[in-house]
Parts: C-alpha cells; structure tokens; sequence
C-alpha cells in the first residue's frame, strides 16, 4: 500500500464514520443481534477504507468480516482487526501457511480445491461455498457425496458454510422464482448433511439486497456491503430503513478563465462554448476513479449549484461550466459525490456512466487521500495479535 500523506488542497475522499454507525444501527434492528452481521469489507470496503471502517466497526462490537483476497485479509489483520475474517476468494493453496498464521478462514470453493489445501496439510478454517446457480464459486449442490468427502479432510476445520444469490435485486417474477430456487438447494443441502450427522457450521446466504427482499432467510449471518456504506439504488418502500451515505467526493477548483463564444474545451474537442463561458480546471481525474465516461455528461457541485462537466475528463483534471455560478474563484470546494445544499449521490454518477455504484466506489482512492471524520472515541482499546 502507497504511503498516502495528508492532502486534501487537490482532491479527496471524505469518510463520515458517523453515518457508518448510523447505518449499523439501522441494519441491526432488522437482525436478532449483532453477531449476526458479516461486514463486507473487499476492496478496501468499497472504496472507503478497510483498516478504519473494520476498526470502527470493531469499537461497535462487531467481528465478523468478509474480505475478497488473502492480503486483504492479512491487512486487517496487521491493523488490529479482530474476529472472524473469511476471504470469500481464491487463494491459491500454497499460501495455506498465511491463511493459518493471520487466523483467516478461507472459502473452499469445490472438492478440488479443498483437495489441494488438504495436501498443504496445515491445519486451517474453512466455509464450504455451494453454487445454487450462480455458477461462479462454490461446489454443485448435487454433487452431495463431493461436499460429503470434504468433511473427511483433516486439515479442514469447516466453521461454515454458504451460497450467494445472482439476481435477488431484481423483482420480476423469473428473478424471484430464480432466487427461491437457489435458496431451497442451499437449505435442502444443508439439512441433509445436518440430517446425516455433519457439522456445517455458521450457514450465510443472504447479502445486501437478499437482506432487503428475503428476510426471512438471514441465517447465521448476513453478508453486508453496499447498504453497510449508505448506498441503494433500488430501496424498497416497504422496508423502514433509512441510510447515509458514507463517502463524499471533494476537490478544489485550480483556475477559472474566461473562454469566449465557439471555442472547444480539452482532448477531442468535444464541447464547444456556446457563449462566452466561464470554464474551471478541477484536479481529478478518471485515474482518480472518476469514471471518464462522465465527460460531457456528468455534473459536480459548487457553491450549492450543479456545474456541468465540460469537455473529456483528462487522466487527472477535468473542466466544467461554472458560468451561471456568481463570486466563484479558485479554492472552491466542487463536491462531485456528497451534499453542498444540494445532493448528489454515488447512484447517480454510476447511473450516468452506465455501471453500478460498488463499481464506482470501487475505483475510488487509489490516489485520493481519504479522510475521516466523525470517529469514535476509544472507549477501550483491544489489541490481538
Ligand atoms: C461482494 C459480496 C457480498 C456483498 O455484496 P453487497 O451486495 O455489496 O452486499 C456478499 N457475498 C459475496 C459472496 C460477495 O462476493
């Protein structure tokens, strides 16, 4: 991980650990308790941090997380985090050795591979994943004397077990007659074993949008990501819950100049003035994470006002229309992801550029200095390791 110092004079990322406690606190009154929630926190928790977020969370009382690689499992682990860790993606098995030294439990994702971390013959946790038709990891539900030979495995300690669900956003009828189906394959399995006397451990099914449409299948945990950062494009009406967005999106204006009627602004000369116009530089770019899909199409906000982006955003500025916004000088504060009196969302960037939001949030960062605000105050401090 690159060193990142304090900078927040170009662009940055703002983390408000506040309305991470808030959404917590929400999701927790639809769970039986908090040992229940399984805190996603893959790709530095989608783009918010992982180390801060698992943290805070930590001081929450929570301790199950879910990471997506081994070195973002090890990452927290060197940070302090506690509690259960499951990376829910291939590790290669020669790495069964750190698996055991970070105490992180790994995903078996079918008999072979089981087979091959076997054979490392280092002693490590491990939940079982089953593929009700997603067909992505995960052994085949009816492969049932397969799953049954992983139990014999020595070096396997299975703590669990789980599916995930490919369509359960999605309403229509298919989509919900598609999602009851995978859901009954991974309990019959699972009650079959049970029924033959194996121990499957904690069992998992549902994540964010399996929380809001299939409640009832919650399980032992929940696997929480894009909800646990206040993000939702498609919210039921039905389900009282109310999220902050975690993530705001700043940076300053560099320069404004003045560029008369008919003139074309950046690569391509895709935007011409249809005036003369007031054009600001602003320092982020798509290797930022701002997706340069957004040229042309997008807006930011300055002063309360919306601003068009103007022109293809470059690799690290961008220009946009700051005519029609009064007493605007250099050193504002442009929000393209946030509130600054009016709002805009993360949902509507990934709208505009035709992709989701945990895409958006995702590439966020990698240059952007993040910055927290709103933390918990230490109560007591619990170190492991
Ligand atoms: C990413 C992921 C999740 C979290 O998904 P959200 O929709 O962000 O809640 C849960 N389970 C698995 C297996 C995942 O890969």
């Amino acid at each position: 991980m690159r060193e990142q110092v304090f900078d927040n004079r170009r662009s940055w990322i703002e983390i408000d650990l506040q309305s991470l406690r808030y959404n917590v606190q929400q999701i927790l009154t639809q769970l039986q308790s908090k040992d229940q929630l399984m805190a996603v926190v893959k790709s530095d928790a989608y783009g918010h941090g992982a180390v801060k977020i698992s943290q805070e969370l930590n001081k929450m009382g929570i301790y199950s997380f879910a990471v997506a690689t081994l070195s973002e499992g090890i990452e927290l682990r060197k940070n302090g985090v506690i509690g259960q860790i499951l990376i829910l993606g291939y590790t290669d098995p020669y790495y069964a050795r750190m698996i055991q030294e970070y105490d992180l439990t790994q995903t078996v994702i079918d008999y072979q591979y089981a087979l091959s971390l076997q054979q490392q013959n280092i002693p490590i946790c491990v939940h079982i994943a089953l593929d009700t038709g997603m067909h992505r990891l995960g052994e085949m539900t009816h492969n049932l004397s397969q799953i049954k030979n992983i139990f014999q495995f020595s070096s396997l300690h299975i703590t669990g077990m789980f599916s995930h669900l490919c369509v359960c956003d999605e309403t229509t009828n298919e989509s919900q007659n598609y999602t009851l189906s995978q859901i009954q394959y991974f309990c019959h399995t699972v009650n079959q074993l049970k029924k033959e006397g194996y121990n499957v451990g904690k069992v998992h099914l549902l994540s964010s949008y399996g929380f809001i449409y299939y409640p009832h299948y919650q399980l032992d945990y929940v696997r929480m990501g894009i909800l646990l950062y206040g993000v939702d494009s498609s919210f039921p009406k039905q389900m009282k819950l109310s999220l902050k967005p975690v993530l705001s999106l700043k940076s300053k204006i560099a320069l404004i100049k003045k560029v008369s009627q008919n003139q074309t602004i950046g690569y391509g000369r895709t935007y011409t003035t249809t005036q003369c116009m007031k054009i600001a530089v602003v320092p982020i770019g798509y290797a930022d994470g701002l997706p340069r899909s957004l040229s042309n199409v997008g807006k930011v906000i300055v002063k309360g006002q919306f601003a068009p982006i103007v022109g293809r955003i470059c690799m690290d500025q961008m220009m946009i229309d700051v005519t029609h916004i009064h007493h605007v000088e250099r050193g504002d504060i442009v929000t393209i992801i946030g509130e600054d009196h009016v709002y805009q969302g993360v949902e509507t960037i990934a709208k505009q550029s035709c992709t989701i939001s945990n895409e958006i949030l995702s590439q966020l960062g990698f240059r952007l200095p993040k910055i927290y605000i709103n933390e918990m105050q230490n109560i007591t401090k619990i170190k492991s390791i």
